[in-house]
C-alpha cells in the first residue's frame, strides 16, 4: 500500500465491522482511528484494548448509563450518536466504514459525505433513502465513496474495464437466499429460523431475512441506481446460488466482465481500504483444481415480489427509497418479533409503497418524514 490510512469504523460491533477489525489486524498500514457501536459495549471496549484507538463512541445512552469502561489508556470515550459525526469528519482519519445497519447509518455517512471523506460504505441504506441526495453531496465535496457490498465491489472492479459510455448492462448475482427452490405455497408458513439459516453468507440478522426474501437484492438494485448513476432498466439480477460470481458488467462490444472469490466479506472490505492499491490477503482464493460448476438463472419475480419493487423504486427514485427501506426495516422486526408472516413482509411494503405521497426531489427533511411515516404504517399489518 502506497500510504498508511486510518480509519473510523461507524457500527464497529456488527459483522462488517468486525470483518473490517480482522482487516485492519492482518495489514501493517491500517491503523484504527475511532470505533464506535450501540449497545455491545463489552465487544467495544475488547475492540478498543486491541486497536487502541484515539476514540469509542457509545451510540445508546441507556447501556452507557450503568457500564464500566474500565482503563482505555489513550483513548476517549463518548456517549451518544451525536458523536458519530465527530469520528465520521475528523481532519485524521482516512477512510470512514459506514457499517452501522439500516437508517439509522444515514446522518453519518451523510456528515462523512460533506466532508470530503473517502467512505467504504457497507450501509446500502444510505444510497437507497438518499441516494441521489448523498451523490450530489459526495460531488460536491470530493467524497469518494467506495462500495463494501459484495456485489457493486464487484461491479467498481469490473467497470475499470470500459469507458462509462461502453457500459451496457450491470448485471447483480444474488444466492436466492435459503428458499430459491421453495414453491410459493410453503413460503407463506416460513418461520424465522428457517429464514435466519442462509446457504453460503453468514450476516447479521436484518440482512440474512432481507436476502430470503430478496429484499437486499432489491435494496441492492437501487443502490446500484445511485452509486453507478445507471438508470433501472440497464440492471439485470441473476440468480446465482454459488455466490463465486459476485457481479458482473456487460459492455457495448458483448464483453461481460465478471469478479470471482469465495464468499468472504474480508475481501471486499479490504479492496476498499487498500484502494486503489491491491495487496495481499488472507481470504481463501478460488480453488479451480476442485471441480466446481456455476449456475445462473433468472430470478422468480411471482415467488420474490420483493425484487420487483427494488426496480420499480429504483426507477421512480423521490421518496420511494426512503419508504420502502422503512416499511421493509419495521416489517422485518415484525417478523422476528413473530409479529408478520414472511410474505407479508413483500406485501406490507407494496402496499405501504402505494400509499404513499410521493415527493420527486425530496429534501432530507421529507426524506426523514417519509421514513418515519412508513415506520409507522407496519402497525396496521402487525395489530390485527
Ligand atoms: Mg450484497
Amino acid at each position: 500500500m502506497t500510504s498508511a490510512r486510518r480509519i473510523s469504523i461507524l457500527g464497529s460491533s456488527g459483522s462488517i465491522g468486525q470483518s473490517t477489525l480482522d482487516v485492519i489486524r492482518h495489514q501493517a498500514g491500517l491503523s484504527v482511528f475511532a470505533l464506535s457501536a450501540h449497545s455491545q459495549l463489552q465487544q467495544l471496549v475488547r475492540d478498543a484494548q486491541e486497536f487502541h484507538p484515539k476514540v469509542i463512541v457509545a451510540t445508546c445512552e441507556q447501556s452507557a448509563a450503568g457500564f464500566d469502561f474500565g482503563s482505555l489508556p489513550g483513548t476517549e470515550v463518548l456517549i451518544g450518536t451525536q458523536h458519530l459525526d465527530t469520528i465520521a469528519t475528523a481532519a485524521d482519519v482516512d477512510v470512514v466504514v459506514a457499517a452501522i445497519v439500516g437508517a439509522a447509518g444515514l446522518p453519518s455517512a451523510m456528515a462523512a459525505a460533506k466532508a470530503g471523506k473517502t467512505i467504504a460504505l457497507a450501509n446500502k441504506e444510505t444510497l437507497v433513502v438518499a441516494g441521489e441526495l448523498i451523490t450530489r453531496i459526495a460531488k460536491e465535496s470530493g467524497s469518494t465513496i467506495l462500495p463494501v457490498d459484495s456485489e457493486h465491489n464487484a461491479v467498481f472492479q469490473a467497470l475499470q474495464s470500459g469507458r462509462r459510455g461502453e457500459v451496457q448492462r450491470l448485471i447483480l448475482t444474488a444466492s436466492g437466499g435459503p428458499f430459491r427452490d421453495c414453491d410459493l405455497q410453503k413460503l407463506q408458513s416460513v418461520t424465522v429460523d428457517q429464514a435466519l439459516d442462509h446457504p453460503t453468507w453468514n450476516m447479521g440478522p436484518k440482512i440474512t431475512i432481507d436476502s430470503a426474501t430478496m429484499m437486499n437484492k432489491a435494496l441492492e438494485v437501487i443502490e446500484a441506481r445511485w452509486l453507478f448513476d445507471v438508470p433501472s432498466d440497464q440492471i439485470d439480477v441473476v440468480v446465482h446460488p454459488q455466490s463465486i460470481v459476485h457481479s458482473m458488467v456487460e459492455f457495448v462490444d458483448g464483453s461481460t466482465i465478471a469478479q470471482l472469490s469465495p464468499p468472504d466479506m474480508r475481501l471486499p472490505i479490504q479492496h476498499a481500504l487498500t484502494w486503489p492499491d491491491r495487496v495481499a490477503g488472507m481470504t481463501p482464493k478460488l480453488d479451480l483444481s476442485q471441480n466446481m460448476s456455476l449456475d445462473f438463472y433468472p430470478p422468480d419475480l411471482e415467488k420474490f415480489p420483493a425484487l420487483g419493487l427494488g426496480f420499480e423504486v429504483a426507477r421512480r427514485g423521490g421518496t420511494s427509497g426512503a419508504v420502502l427501506n422503512a416499511a421493509n426495516e419495521s416489517a422485518v422486526k415484525a417478523f422476528l418479533n413473530r409479529d408478520l408472516s414472511f410474505t407479508d413482509i413483500a406485501a406490507s411494503c407494496r402496499e405501504i409503497l402505494e400509499q404513499h405521497e410521493f415527493i420527486s426531489h425530496p429534501t432530507y427533511g421529507q426524506l426523514m418524514a417519509a421514513d418515519a411515516w412508513a415506520r409507522e404504517e407496519i402497525n396496521r399489518w402487525t395489530t390485527v
